[in-house]
């Protein structure tokens, strides 16, 4: 008989009642430290006191009311995006499909109101994850998410990871855009290097093809920039934001410039949730804490910290581990075993990770974990990588 949570996920035995920080407990009151964080959601940890006000002072007032009204909250949190990044405008989704939904519609848009709706094609490339709407899926393109889905979006075309010149070779008449995540997440913690991401930038100046970023995963802080891209001093047209941006409330958006977003007019878009008043709280709250200099600064000296502490894990345990690699708190330890037994060891340990593609175990702490906390983590992840000997 089917479960009544339709089992489209291998779950863990584990089930949590409440969180504090970069803690997670279960029932009978067993901790566990969490390197996961809700898969880079959980950005402030888990029951963060700031989050919890701004949650329940919101709740207090007003949760909904549609995008038929003006809504204060959604046009704080707007403004604070466009003050801190390249963007004109947002528009909130719920999550990062529908934020990658709405940035392939952006594009094809863009084009078609220039006269060129023959330009459709967005190229994409090979490990990438954009969500699990049928857009995404094709955007993907890969065989475990399409595979019995069809038919699917046509006008993607897939492209092998980092190839430049591949990118190159397929830009014609018909390319709209480029979409691509920064730190490739689900693909196995694989950052595009700063110089191959300026050399996308400009072969989109070149043609004019719009550069979509996908940060849902690497954006918010994550890498230790507010996003990702800024490490490499070039801006997109269009970006693709969720995850962190809620610290747990669902929230994602879409970011663009004026020039990107010109299609767009009243009409063409829209969502009876998204950029709601209790969202938008929660996000303007994250956004307040996440893009503080300071805040950033202290990311970066614990994700030095961590990778550090990794090295030696690597050093230590050559027969399990092979490599660190990421950026920021966006960190992958490459294995010689199967991620998922790391994983499972961890469990034992009582650490949390996630697994990822390309033998990669991924570590996604919450952005304000301790040194302490950080010192614990590879003290357990030891102990778990022992257990694989
Ligand atoms: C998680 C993720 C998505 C999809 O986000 P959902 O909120 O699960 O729909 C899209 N792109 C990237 C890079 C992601 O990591």
């Amino acid at each position: 008989m089917i479960a009544s949570v339709l089992p489209t996920y291998n779950r863990a035995p584990l089930s949590f009642i409440s969180g504090e920080g970069a803690w997670l407990t279960e029932a009978d009151g067993s901790r566990y430290l969490d390197l996961g964080a809700g898969i880079a959601v959980n950005v402030l940890g888990h029951a963060n006191p700031d989050l919890v006000a701004a949650l329940t002072q919101q709740a207090g007032k007003l949760w909904h009311v549609s995008n038929l009204y003006q809504i204060a909250e959604q046009q704080r949190l707007a403004d604070m995006l466009v003050e801190a990044t390249f963007a004109d405008t947002v528009f909130f989704t719920n999550s990062g499909t529908e934020a990658a939904e709405l940035a392939i519609k952006m594009a094809r848009k863009y084009w078609y109101e220039k006269g060129e709706a023959n330009r459709i094609e967005i190229l994409t490339f090979e490990g990438s994850f954009h969500g699990r709407s049928t857009g995404a899926i094709a955007a993907s393109g890969a065989e475990k998410m399409v595979k019995g889905f069809g038919p699917l979006m046509p006008g993607f075309v897939h492209l092998p990871w980092g190839d430049i010149e591949a990118v190159k070779a397929a830009i014609g008449p018909d390319t709209a855009a480029i979409l691509i995540e920064p730190v490739q997440g689900e693909g196995g913690i694989r950052p595009m290097p700063d110089a191959d991401l300026k050399a996308l930038r400009a072969l989109c100046d070149e043609t004019g093809t719009l550069l979509i970023l996908d940060e849902v995963q690497c954006g918010m802080g994550r890498t230790g920039r507010l996003f990702a891209h800024e490490w490499a001093g070039i801006t997109p047209d269009i970006m693709m934001v969720a995850k962190g941006i809620g610290g747990g409330f669902p929230l994602g958006a879409v970011l663009a410039t004026e020039n990107a977003a010109s299609g767009m007019v009243a009409g063409t878009h829209g969502s009876t949730y998204g950029g709601n008043p209790l969202a938008c709280a929660v996000g303007a709250r994250v956004m307040e804490i996440v893009a503080e200099p300071a805040f950033l600064a202290e990311v970066n000296r614990k994700a030095a910290l961590l990778r550090q502490r990794l090295e030696g894990l690597v050093a230590a345990h050559p027969e399990v581990l092979e490599g660190v690699r990421g950026q920021g708190l966006m960190l992958g330890l490459k294995c010689k075993v199967a991620p998922a037994e790391m994983v499972k060891a961890g469990y034992a340990e009582h650490v949390l990770t996630v697994p990822a593609a390309d033998n990669v175990l991924r570590l996604l702490p919450p952005l304000n974990i301790t040194e302490d906390e950080i010192t614990e983590a590879v003290a357990r992840l030891d102990r778990a990588a022992t257990r694989l000997a």
